[in-house]
């Protein structure tokens, strides 16, 4: 590279650092005029005023009104904007697939789910099912003006996130198995300039909950999340912790039982085996058709369980006992602030709480559960969508260069 590039190279860094310095500051203290953010982030006014004119045309920053100062001219003030740029997520599970378009402030723009055998079929049929809802989004993202800012599919499986790659997914089937997702999704999309990423579902679920939920930063927080699976996802020192290659969480596969039953991933005795929907189903009625919507089978055992049916009753007493027995040792492991259960275990939280509570009182060590809540999500099922355009937001509101007039 000669010295000129790479002095536009350092010019363009210093720009991008700038605009997010700028972003950050609206996002701590909104409403703040050209003149305080130069102050508060040691910018002269000059290069402040030329950076929010860039992200006002991006529509990442809006004026909002007129403020006046105790000294000089009444100034226009600032807030973040965020309406012309939408994120999208998209979800795969078992049974369904699903997307949520927002906007970069949050705001649900529209959203969408479709019911589909995604176990029972090739990943070529799913890839379609997600192109299509990807077309019906876009649509309506540019019916509220605004451009899509990337996309973000939530894997039910081990996920290579640098590389866009399924690593497994032991839920679904073997076509799965190193499966280039996130580059077959971006062929299949005609490759748009926009980003194209994925990340394991529990991983989003446990970031939306981190930053949206009843338990918004929180520093140190276990997620544990089930449907047919059961994953999980440990935030330290409020951050997600990958671990060294991404493969972390996977709570679902702790063994319990060597000889306990058979888990979908084909070892034996797993956590899952005990307390995913799929092992619930089965207990109260060996002949569920374990093919229709997760949502409606829960609805489905909440009913009986509202009516005392027995056998509903029964086997939520025998999930609760095993959620006890997984989560003491997670507890004991981690000594959170916080463990919150998600996605179907918050819905039958009444029937399962009392006996999972004395499973753990049973079996951590410390006193008190180590001063560890035990809390039910309230996001439930659109958990991994919220989490996963929150974090196509929260890293264009680091880096936002590419999206503003200028960059790329
Ligand atoms: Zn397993």
């Amino acid at each position: 590279m000669g010295g000129l590039s790479t002095r536009r190279a350092d010019q363009g860094a210093v720009r991008l650092s700038n605009l997010a310095l700028v972003l950050r500051q609206l996002s701590a203290r909104p409403l703040e005029s050209r003149a305080s953010i130069a102050e508060a982030t040691g910018l002269n006014k000059a290069t402040v005023s030329s950076l929010v004119e860039e992200l006002i045309s991006a529509r990442m920053v809006r004026e909002v009104g007129i403020r006046s100062g105790s000294i000089g001219r009444p100034a226009r003030t600032l807030e973040l904007d965020g309406s012309g740029l939408a994120p999208i997520a998209l979800e795969i599970d078992v049974e369904y697939v699903a997307g949520l378009a927002r906007d970069l402030a949050g705001r649900d723009i529209h959203s969408v789910k479709r019911l589909l055998n995604v176990a029972g079929q090739p990943p070529e049929t799913t890839i379609d099912a997600l192109v299509s809802i990807v077309n019906e989004l876009r649509d309506r993202i540019a019916a509220a003006g605004a451009e899509v800012a990337g996309i973000m599919v939530a894997v039910p499986g081990l996920v290579d996130m640098g590389h866009g790659l399924v690593m497994r997914a032991p839920n679904l089937n073997a076509g799965w198995r190193e499966l280039p997702l996130a580059a077959r999704l971006r062929t299949a999309l005609g490759e748009p300039r926009f980003s194209v990423q994925i990340e394991n579902d529990c991983n989003l679920s446990a970031l939306a909950e981190n930053r949206e939920g009843a338990n918004a930063h929180v520093n140190e927080m276990i997620y544990v999340t089930g449907q047919f699976g059961v994953g999980g996802a440990v935030i330290i020192d409020g951050q997600l912790q990958r671990g060294a290659l991404g493969f972390s969480g996977e709570v679902g596969h702790m063994v319990l039982d060597e000889a306990g039953p058979a888990c979908g991933c084909g070892r034996i005795g797993c956590w899952e085996a005990y307390v995913g929907l799929g092992a619930l189903l089965r207990r109260v009625d060996p002949a569920w058709d374990l093919t229709i919507d997760p949502a409606e089978a829960v609805a489905e055992i909440v009913r009986r369980a509202e009516r005392g049916e027995d056998d509903t009753l029964c086997a939520l007493r025998e999930v609760g006992k095993w959620l006890g027995v997984g989560a003491s040792i997670l507890a004991n492991i981690f000594n959170p602030e916080v463990l919150v259960l998600g996605g179907y275990f918050a819905r039958i939280g009444p029937w399962v709480s009392e006996i999972m509570m004395d499973e753990l009182r049973r079996h951590v060590l410390a006193p008190d559960l180590g001063g560890c809540r035990v809390t039910f999500s309230s996001l439930g099922f659109s958990a991994p969508l919220r989490g996963g355009t929150g974090l196509i937001a929260e890293r264009i509101l680091a880096d936002p260069g590419s999206f503003t007039r200028n960059g790329s």
